[in-house]
């Protein structure tokens, strides 16, 4: 049976003229399920939508379309500038200081996600299609697809954290937006955790009843599960097999100069807990002068929101601290951060991940973060150094586990792992936790991921 995508992102980008599958989680998972079962993928269409509204892909022999919308410059300010990233991000991750509450942003929001629904009811022709609905750009779209339609069946998936109702209470329409998500017939969310916070966030709303994972609204019944993200585990492997990319994690070894490498690999936002991991490096040379010259960060930061202010601040404080560690440690040549502000392709990433003796993954608050289990994945004999406030620090329980905030707990904790892998046995030491890492990224696999929320959502559970 065929399937309706809605999404902020469209899958498809354009190469030379071509449009070819854009890179990320999202239509990594769903572009295959959409080839073998047909369907519509519904996106903001961010370049001359109005130019190129519909899209039959693959061209030479189309599966599936994609319908993209236009939405007027005006309103992506208020909607996706505003509400999505400076409202609803901030909340989700628990920057409640950074939560601008503007009307017109919530005003704009409603006009997206009805412009949202509205291109659904066109595109959706057999009622017994399921749609599947994603993310916080869009949470009044199921209730309003539900109104058109209410024997569909309707999934929506939550791809950030879910914060707890008290979290929640800080914004002036939490209600309508609680009841847009509860439009669907299935709410997935990446862990036991945010799951508990949806059902709690849901028992503050009058006339809802939760019940196990349950909640009863409107005379409908509206399950809520876990379903943890992965990663495309194949081309991974496939990457990591590949005598160029080897050679380069080579060249990237060889350009540190150093007996031992770290990688962090983020978009520079600030959930990432960048600035708290860089005072963490340059704590670990106060205290533990030994590692001088003896190991180096490779930070790589890709460039996000740049039109946001506070995204620019931060740019300029990394650049600021980056400077400053490097000022005061470079010497003979060695350079104790190389940073990075670019994005680079998985296949480049592959080679830093298997260049690195350590990852550094600290995010502040994270919905999964995909680059724990691609270093996870990919590491040959390194060491994963995990928040435990991000999703993956709940699938991933053999990670190394660290407070990102506490700038002094990191660098000992750095200074631990480095000390480990010093010698043989001690790097030895770390065989089995690998292992049983990878065995969790496989058992996670994003195709497996899409498999099982459908499966869920059309009433029959996969294991
Ligand atoms: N990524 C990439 N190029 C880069 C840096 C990151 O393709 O230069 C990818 C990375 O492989 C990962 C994703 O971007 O799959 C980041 O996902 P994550 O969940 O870690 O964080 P998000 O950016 O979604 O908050």
């Amino acid at each position: 049976m065929s399937l309706v995508v809605v999404a902020n992102r469209e899958p498809l980008r354009q190469e030379r003229g071509r449009w070819v599958p854009a890179v990320g989680g999202l239509a990594t998972a769903l572009l295959p399920v959409l080839e073998r079962r047909g369907g519509t993928w519904v996106a903001w269409g961010e370049k001359e939508a109005d130019a190129v509204p519909r899209l039959a892909h693959p061209p030479e022999a189309p599966r599936f379309t994609v319908r993209r919308l236009h939405v007027p410059a005006r309103e992506v300010t208020g909607s996706y500038h505003g509400m999505a990233n400076r409202v609803l991000w901030p909340l989700a991750h628990y920057f409640l200081e950074r939560v601008e509450l503007r009307r017109a942003f919530y005003a704009a929001y409603q006009a997206t996600n009805r412009r949202f629904a509205e291109a659904v009811l066109e595109e959706w022709t057999d009622p017994a299609t399921p749609v599947w609905v994603h993310d916080y750009h869009l949470m009044l779209v199921p209730a309003l697809l539900r109104a058109a339609r209410p024997g569909a069946r309707i999934g929506f998936f939550w791809h950030i954290p879910w914060p707890p109702p008290e979290v929640w209470q800080v914004l002036p329409w939490t209600r309508q937006l609680l009841e847009g998500v509860l439009g669907a017939d299935l709410v997935g969310l990446h862990t036991p955790e945010y799951v508990a916070n949806f059902l709690a966030t849901c028992r503050t709303l009058p006339g809802a009843v939760v019940d196990g994972q349950r909640v009863r609204w409107q005379g409908r019944t509206i399950r809520v599960e876990a379903h943890p993200i992965g990663i495309d585990t194949a081309r991974f492997a496939q990457w990591a097999a590949e005598p160029r990319v080897r050679e380069r994690a080579r060249r990237i070894r060889r350009m540190a100069g150093t007996p031992l490498v770290v990688v962090g690999v983020d978009r520079l936002d600030y959930t990432k807990g960048i600035p708290e991991r860089l005072a963490a490096w340059e704590r670990l040379f106060e205290r533990y002068p030994q590692w001088l010259g003896q190991v180096t960060l490779y930070q790589i930061a890709v460039p996000s929101r740049t039109r946001l202010p506070s995204y620019r601040l931060l740019k300029r404080l990394v650049d600021e601290q980056v400077g400053r560690i490097n000022g005061a440690y470079m010497r003979d040549g060695w350079v104790p951060v190389h940073y990075l502000y670019r994005a680079f392709t998985p296949r480049e990433l592959t080679a830093f991940y298997l260049a690195a003796d350590a990852a550094l993954v600290t995010p502040l608050r994270d919905g999964m973060n995909l680059v724990a289990q691609e270093y996870a994945w990919v590491t040959e004999n390194g060491v994963l150094i995990l928040s435990s406030l991000a999703g993956a620090a709940s699938v991933l329980p053999e990670a190394v586990a660290v407070n990102p905030f506490d700038v002094d707990g990191l660098a000992d904790t750095l200074h631990e792992v480095l000390a480990s892998l010093a010698d043989e046995p001690g790097r030895r030491r770390w065989d089995a936790r690998r292992a049983a890492l990878k065995e969790r990224v496989a058992a996670l696999d994003v195709h497996r991921w899409a498999e099982r929320f459908l499966a869920s959502l059309e009433g029959s559970p996969v294991t």
